[in-house]
């Protein structure tokens, strides 16, 4: 999320939601009457995806691939790179299908294919919970296409990203410090995160959040109801 720019919209989820989207993609695979002996999971975002289709579609294979587009210093490199080997032996001569949460320029899981057929797979599919149109690649199996580019908050990393949208506007709003009511208001502001569908979606987090904030240090309080970010 670090190098987005400072306007862009956010769409928060919830598990229900995204347990719809596993078993729509599932529907797909099955519909298409592929049987893949193995679900690859790219980490970390792929991970609740490939545990819940393996459900759906009963199977027991469940193995992982962590993709990085990061190399030295926080500078994002082009080609997506494998962080973790896999165990040898994981996918040769198996049918394969490929899972992550989103693709946004698709790099990451076009990579994943590259290096399972590089191992030897059978059949090699691949499937997105969700798909942007800036992805330059064209899943198999897509969940649900969105037509305007929006970062998902998804409810397994739910506090990791509140916590990095609510620094990012601290740090730009022209305020010494702040409540409950005013981090929603630059929520909603800059980042277009309406008050309801945030409550619909994940129902009295705020508190919580602002409390892990302050516990990892990146805020402070200032206040009944009042915080800065951190010196
Ligand atoms: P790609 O290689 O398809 O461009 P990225 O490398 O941009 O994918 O993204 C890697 C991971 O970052 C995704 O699997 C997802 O977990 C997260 N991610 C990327 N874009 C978004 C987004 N718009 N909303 C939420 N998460 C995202």
């Amino acid at each position: 999320m670090s190098d987005l720019p400072d306007d862009f919209n956010c769409t928060i989820t919830n598990w229900e939601y995204i347990y719809g989207l596993c078993r729509t993609v599932s529907d797909q695979v099955k519909r298409a009457e592929f049987e893949p002996d193995v679900v690859v999971a790219l980490a970390r975002g792929g991970w609740f995806a490939g545990r819940c289709t393996c459900d759906f579609l009963g199977l027991d294979d469940l193995t992982s691939l962590k993709m990085e587009h990061y190399v030295g210093a926080a500078e994002k490199s082009d080609e997506p790179t494998v962080r973790y080997p896999m165990p040898e032996g994981s996918v040769e001569g198996k049918d394969v299908l490929i899972i992550d949460d989103i693709a946004d320029t698709g790099g990451s899981i076009r990579r994943a294919q590259e290096y399972v057929e590089e191992r030897n797979a059978g059949e090699v599919r691949t499937a997105t919970l969700q798909l942007l149109r800036t992805s330059e690649f064209d899943p198999d199996f897509v969940g649900e296409r969105l037509e305007e580019w929006a970062w998902i908050v998804y409810p397994w990393n739910f506090i990791e990203d509140m916590i990095d949208l609510i620094a990012g506007v601290m740090e730009r709003a022209d305020e010494e410090t702040f409540d409950r009511e005013s981090v929603r208001h630059y929520l909603a502001e800059y980042h277009s995160v309406d008050r309801i569908e945030m409550e619909i979606a994940q129902p009295d987090r705020l508190t919580e959040v602002l409390a892990e904030m302050e516990r990892r240090e990146v805020i402070e309080s200032r206040g009944p109801d009042q915080w800065a970010l951190a010196e």
